[in-house]
């Protein structure tokens, strides 16, 4: 059951669901972390696919792991070669053993196959569950969980983490806002999961229905999935009078439940009792000076069914120094800038889509959607931004209309350095997504 840690002279209170590990002092997690990495190469040995790679590497055996930074000279494993393995070249159990597999939402290509054992999901649900308590959520709690229940881990990994946590938790899955809206009312949910394009969604539609989000008892949101800025997730708790948490995951690392903000959020806690984290270099492959922003590169520690080691996710962040007010040791990552595949070269000059929804958001008339598109002129190429106003802040005056273009589309130049054309649209005019969105539509030509 979570518990409440009460830091003793500093008249503060932490919530917490397992203080034995997480307030552990650094030499012992490290220590535990090491004969989590050698069990790790021991599982990871059952596999034809790493056999062959640790023998590239000059590694036999688990006792060839000496320190912690000897997970330097463990090979890398990409999402190709998930891919290749697909369906079991991965699988280090006997197929008896495993009783479910997740599928990531193959966002950028075929799908990738995640195998667990009856152990690998408890590790995951109490990983979750520490989440949970971590954001000061309780079993007092109504949770509604708004992702997808299907292959995609968001639905099915906060599920469990919310019941070991003993909330109320309404399995809504996502989608059908009637719906959600009604079930909220009815059973006054107090937190809800969803990505963070969903919640802003979700704030529109109970406005079309004349709801007041006050009149919800709603306090807590958990946004994760996709990328978004520090001033979408203002907007969210602002919009709701709430307060939103940053839930960071991927499938081939479980899911949700990797790294998650506590109640101080300045960061995510990396569970770094379950995951070694390394951020690289994209080009050189080498470690980024201490606070640079370069891909993370994670091992799993704790599982039986699918280790992998040095899996690089390709999204990008970086360590936050310091530490945090809540005590916990596990180190913090920035909030994720997103993928290395997604920055955009556009007429040379690279940008990524988040420095575009910063700029947005920072904008008061710009409603909760958007759009980005790329387009050939000839040789150049043309950025689009389509961006939906807030009906609240706007009076309809052509004048104004016309001002308000031209001020999005110069803060726009003035952080990526393209001049974008921009549009305005209607509120709820631009396509929804209920699970990821999709913000980008490049219609240039392959080449
Ligand atoms: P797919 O890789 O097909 O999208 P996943 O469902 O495994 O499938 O998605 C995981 C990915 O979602 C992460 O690698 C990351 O790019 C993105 N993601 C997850 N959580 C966050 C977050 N809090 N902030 C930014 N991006 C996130
Ligand atoms: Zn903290």
């Amino acid at each position: 059951m979570a518990q409440v840690r009460i830091i003793k002279g500093k008249d503060m209170t932490v919530p917490v669901w397992n203080p034995a590990i997480e307030f552990i002092e650094r030499e012992a997690l490290e220590r535990l972390q090491l004969a989590h990495l050698r069990k790790t190469i021991a599982w990871a040995l059952k596999t034809p696919f790493y056999q062959r790679r640790l023998a590239e590497a000059g590694l036999t055996c688990p006792e060839d792991i000496a320190s912690l930074r000897d997970v330097r000279n463990l090979p890398y494993t990409t999402k190709d070669d998930l891919r290749e393995a697909y369906p079991d070249g991965l699988l280090a159990v006997d197929r008896e053993q495993v009783v479910r597999l997740h599928t990531s939402s193959g966002t950028t290509g075929t799908p990738t196959v995640i195998y667990h054992t009856q152990h690998d999901l408890d590790r995951w649900t109490e990983l979750v569950a520490r989440c949970i308590a971590a954001t000061g959520a309780t079993r007092r709690d109504v949770f509604q969980n708004m992702t997808n229940y299907g292959l995609f881990t968001g639905g099915l990994g906060l599920h469990y983490g919310a019941e070991r946590v003993g909330m109320l938790v309404i399995p809504a899955s996502s989608g059908n806002t009637g719906r959600q809206i009604q079930l909220m009312r009815n059973f006054q949910t107090s937190v809800v999961h969803a990505t963070p394009s969903y919640l802003l969604h979700l704030h529109s539609a109970l406005a079309g229905e004349g709801v007041e989000p006050g009149q919800l008892g709603l306090r807590k949101a958990f946004i994760g999935a996709e990328p978004h800025s520090e001033e979408t997730r203002r907007k969210i708790e602002s919009l709701f009078g709430i307060d939103a948490y940053n839930s960071y995951g991927l499938s081939e690392m479980n899911g949700p439940g990797v790294a998650f903000e506590c109640v101080y959020k300045t960061g995510l806690h990396l569970w770094e009792d379950a995951y070694i984290l390394e951020i690289i270099h994209t080009e050189t492959l080498q470690p980024v000076a201490e606070g640079e922003t370069g891909e993370i590169v994670m091992t799993t520690l704790q599982r039986q069914a699918t280790p992998l080691l040095r899996y690089r996710t390709r999204d990008l962040s970086h360590w936050v120094s310091g530490h945090c007010p809540c005590g916990r040791g596990h180190r913090r990552l920035a909030r994720i800038k997103g993928r290395s595949d997604d920055m955009l070269i556009i007429n040379g000059v690279n940008v990524f889509p988040s420095q575009i929804e910063d700029r947005l958001m920072k904008t008061p008339e710009v409603g909760v959607n958007y759009l980005i598109q790329l387009e050939k002129r000839g040789s150049l190429d043309r950025l689009v931004v389509k961006t939906e106003i807030d009906a609240r802040l706007f009076t309809g005056d052509p004048d104004a209309l016309d001002d308000l273009r031209e001020r999005i589309s110069e803060l726009l130049r003035s952080a990526i350095l393209v001049k974008p054309v921009v549009e305005l649209h209607e509120p709820g005019s631009l396509p929804v997504s209920e699970g990821k969105a999709q913000r980008v539509v490049d219609l240039r030509p392959a080449f």
